[in-house]
């Protein structure tokens, strides 16, 4: 799930030309433009990768495959240069491109699309390249379980497919040699290993389809469980869009983040923060309201903490909101929360219990993303 974005920051849309350009980029004056490819990054600096498949052929950059087919290419490095053992046709290249019948296999991950291999200096990056709709049967069963109701999937399809859309415009523009991780920094990616027949159902009904905002794929954040109201962009991330507003949400409950309590160690607390160089002889946190401002006491006296800083120094995997209050429990510290992830955008458990009150996807995007019209891209 994405629940680790807070290092995100929101941009205003681009203005002026800019627009035109990423419009006519996505195809979006064009209804029947093709399916955009996206790249994945798998691997950096590796020292050499191993990629097995059916019949995997290799090709130097756009030329076509110069190998015969085989079950297995393991591609090395030296001098900035590729070396694959037993391939002809392909010696001093700095780039190669993989192809198979079948999912190309990289560290037991199976992988649809094409796999290509980069020299830099002498390290490898391995990129997994594909159509988005494809790269999206990989992603949806990783952010939301496939047995959830089919109108939830297809909203999680759309957020991820317009996440994914908005992230490559914004990395080619700048001139990256890739638009998406395969981690929780962008969106979960295990290749074609989760791919379940809910989850092509939700894909295809909404192909192409994606949130935009003043002609642009929007910023299509979401999380979890909102614990009961989402927040709004400008809270979390800096930046204030319109459709990431404040939206009151009563489908989450069924989360087991709905509420949540954890007890923390006083010392481990005080240990943590004075790492982190928020604290200077630890005394005490204290919090007014679960939405008040964090306080820290210490030899120094009392200031506040972001609580979001607070979440990542406590980590995101323990404290799982911002949204919490802080009791003493012994030598202990008691914290009872409410909610899981950033809580903007789009709640994921809320899309489930709307969906199973009936709600389509449309329903449900136009609930938590209000002001983000739906448009086909391709
Ligand atoms: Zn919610």
């Amino acid at each position: 799930m994405a629940l680790f974005r807070s290092t995100l920051r929101l941009r205003p849309p681009a203005r002026g030309a800019g627009v035109l350009v990423l419009w006519i980029a996505l195809g979006l004056t064009r209804p029947a433009s093709a399916e955009p490819e996206v790249r994945i990054l798998l691997r950096t600096a590796a020292p050499a990768v191993t990629v097995r498949g059916s019949d995997v052929q290799v090709a130097a950059d756009a030329e076509a495959p110069v190998s015969a087919r085989r079950p297995e290419v393991r591609v090395q490095v030296r001098g900035g240069r590729l070396r694959l053992a037993g391939v002809a046709g392909v010696e001093g290249a700095e780039r190669v491109v993989l192809t198979s019948a079948e999912p190309l296999v990289v560290g037991g991950t199976p992988y649809l699309g094409r796999i290509e291999v980069v020299a830099e200096g002498e390290g490898l990056t391995v990129l997994n390249r594909l159509p988005v709709e494809t790269y999206l049967l990989g992603i949806v069963g990783s952010e939301m379980p496939a047995s959830w109701p089919v109108e939830a999937l297809k909203a999680q399809a759309v957020a991820a497919r317009t996440y994914a859309l908005q992230r490559r415009l914004r990395r080619r523009a700048a001139g990256h040699a890739w638009d998406l991780t395969d981690s929780v920094l962008s969106q979960v990616y295990r290749g074609a290993e989760s791919i379940s027949p809910s989850v092509i159902e939700a894909v295809r009904a909404t192909r192409g389809v994606v949130l935009t905002f003043a002609h642009e794929p929007a910023e299509a954040l979401f999380h979890s469980t909102c614990g009961g109201h989402t927040l709004p962009s400008e809270q979390v991330f800096g930046g204030a869009l319109p459709y990431l507003a404040k939206r009151p949400c009563r489908w989450c409950r069924d989360s087991t983040r709905f509420r949540w309590s954890v007890d923390l160690n006083h010392e481990e607390v005080g240990a943590l923060l004075e790492r982190a160089g928020l604290a200077r002889g630890f005394r005490k946190l204290e919090r007014a309201g679960e939405e008040a401002d964090v306080i820290v006491h210490d030899r120094r006296g009392r200031h506040a903490v972001d609580p979001e800083r607070l979440r990542a120094v406590v980590g995101a995997a323990r404290l799982f909101s911002t949204r919490f209050e802080v009791a003493r429990r012994g030598r202990g510290l008691r914290l009872d929360g409410a909610g899981y992830g950033h809580r903007v955008g789009l709640c994921q458990w809320g899309a489930r219990g709307m969906a199973e009150e009936g709600r389509s996807y449309r329903e449900i995007l136009g609930y938590y993303y209000e002001g983000a019209p739906l448009k086909r891209a391709y």
